[in-house]
């Protein structure tokens, strides 16, 4: 039952989100909503056992501060799809911001504690694990893997504490999953580069201080990847409307009209698309975890919800039916936390190759969204309410099921491996325009 303390926390505004003060004891007189997370009882095989003491800790305090800085603002900004400019010293406060990285100010995580941390903020709120993903694993990341000294000394330290905001540019109007093709150019001209084109879909980029950007070089032929500030003339983004999931993230649409990038800020260790890859392993490990952090927060308030609210003098929680979606979604979620175990435990050991990557985002997110469907239904008509959580999630989970690479592709990624046989272009183009 709703208690007077669940109406103090959304009447009182203290959050500063601007929202109408809501008595929740009226609204859902029968439930707690997810303003007030739940305890976490998704962890039935105690995934804990399989992390170390340190991984633990971390665990805890994202944990922690996600239920109680986020949970109570999140179903409010994500009504309003805004960004809550006030959390993210909250959220650099963490220290996982850079993850793996070590130096420049960076937390050096275990790939597990980092994709751990991932999870845990997934469970609270998608669109805050996506904002930090972007930015750590795919942007900061970049500059690790492919920036020069000089580049790393001068961009990590302040992208780890989130003094500054960063976002990864691939992907383009007419190309998303043919991200190779890309059509952004590159010109080189005296003491720098002229970026040229479009570019889609870029989460954080409306407000990123540091765009790290692809283009193809106008002499190579090759994709390159340069490093794009904020103010730079020419540069343009424009937030996109509309969206269905994770109405958080500010996704831009970015035009880039003779943006002059001085040679200091190319990333001469991307020259080719290939380089790109040694990114995504990483970052599909991360996104393989969010699926996971999604489901535990789900099953996490339908067990609560379903022993709340009764119907035929009975709590939801004891009618058969209900018992078995719940223990479908545990299955689910013990299966998939060990699948993310086992990736992290790859890429420790040097074993990860794109395949193995590819299969775990793939399925996750495919398991995912049955949790999360199982999930919306068991909550009735409160399940198409961002209030429980639940319906939030299952938008959410949509736009991951088809970020760094969709469902199919993925799995085209894992059968080219097992197969040796790459199924991605279609073989007889001219034949199948006649159809
Ligand atoms: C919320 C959100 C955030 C994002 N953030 C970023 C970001 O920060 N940076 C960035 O660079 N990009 C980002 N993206 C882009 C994302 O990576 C692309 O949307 C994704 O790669 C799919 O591309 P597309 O949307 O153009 O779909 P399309 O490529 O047009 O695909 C449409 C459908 O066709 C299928 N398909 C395509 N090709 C094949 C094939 N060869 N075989 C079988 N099926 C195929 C796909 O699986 C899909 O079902 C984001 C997208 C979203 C929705």
């Amino acid at each position: 039952m709703a208690s007077s303390s669940h109406n103090q926390d959304r009447t009182d505004d203290s959050h500063g989100d601007g929202l109408q003060p809501l008595d929740i004891s009226v609204a859902f007189p029968q439930a707690t909503p997810a303003s007030i997370f739940p305890p976490p009882v998704s962890d039935y095989y105690q995934f804990d056992d399989l992390l170390n003491a340190e991984e633990r800790t971390l665990r805890k305090k994202v944990r922690e501060v996600m239920e109680k800085e986020v949970a109570p603002i999140m179903a409010g900004y994500w009504e309003k799809a805004e960004f809550p400019f006030h959390v993210i010293p909250k959220l650099a406060g963490l220290g996982v911001a850079g993850g793996t990285i070590k130096g420049y100010g960076c937390p050096g995580l275990s790939i597990t504690g980092s994709a751990m941390a991932a999870a845990e903020i997934a469970r609270v709120d998608a669109s805050c694990s996506t904002f930090v993903l972007v930015h750590s694993s795919l942007a900061m990341l970049t500059i690790a893997l492919c920036g020069s000294e000089e580049q790393k000394q001068k961009y990590l330290p302040s992208l780890a504490q989130f003094h500054t905001v960063a976002c990864w540019a691939l992907t383009e109007p007419d190309y998303g999953s043919d991200a190779s093709s890309l059509k952004t150019t590159a010109t080189k001209v005296t003491g720098g580069w002229l970026l040229d084109g479009q570019k889609r879909w870029i989460g954080n980029s409306t407000f990123a201080d540091v765009l790290v950007v692809f283009a193809r070089n106008t002499s190579t032929n090759q994709i390159n990847g340069f490093i794009v500030k904020k103010s730079s003339p020419g540069l343009k983004a424009t937030k996109i409307e509309n969206k269905i999931g994770l109405r958080i993230v500010q996704n831009g649409d970015i035009v880039l009209r003779k943006v002059f990038v001085p040679d200091e800020d190319r990333l001469s260790g991307v020259s080719s698309f290939q380089d790109t890859n040694k990114v995504l392993a990483v970052s599909r490990i991360m996104v393989a975890w969010q699926p996971i952090g999604i489901s535990m927060g789900v099953f996490d308030i339908c067990h609560r919800y379903l022993r709340e609210r009764k119907q035929f003098g009975a709590p939801l929680a004891a009618f058969q039916l209900n018992q078995e979606k719940l223990v479908r979604m545990l299955g689910n979620i013990q299966a998939m936390l060990l699948v993310g175990w086992r990736l992290c435990k790859l890429y420790e050991s040097g074993n990860l190759t794109p395949g193995r990557a590819s299969l775990g985002k793939a399925w996750n997110s495919l398991k995912a969204r049955e949790t999360v469907s199982l999930g919306r239904e068991l909550l009735g008509g409160n399940g198409i309410l961002a209030d429980f959580l639940v319906a939030k999630a299952f938008c959410d989970l949509e736009p991951i099921y088809t970020y760094e690479g969709t469902y199919d592709i993925n799995s085209l990624v894992t059968a080219r491996e097992i197969t040796g046989i790459a199924s991605f272009k279609p073989a007889v183009l001219g034949k199948a325009s006649r159809l």
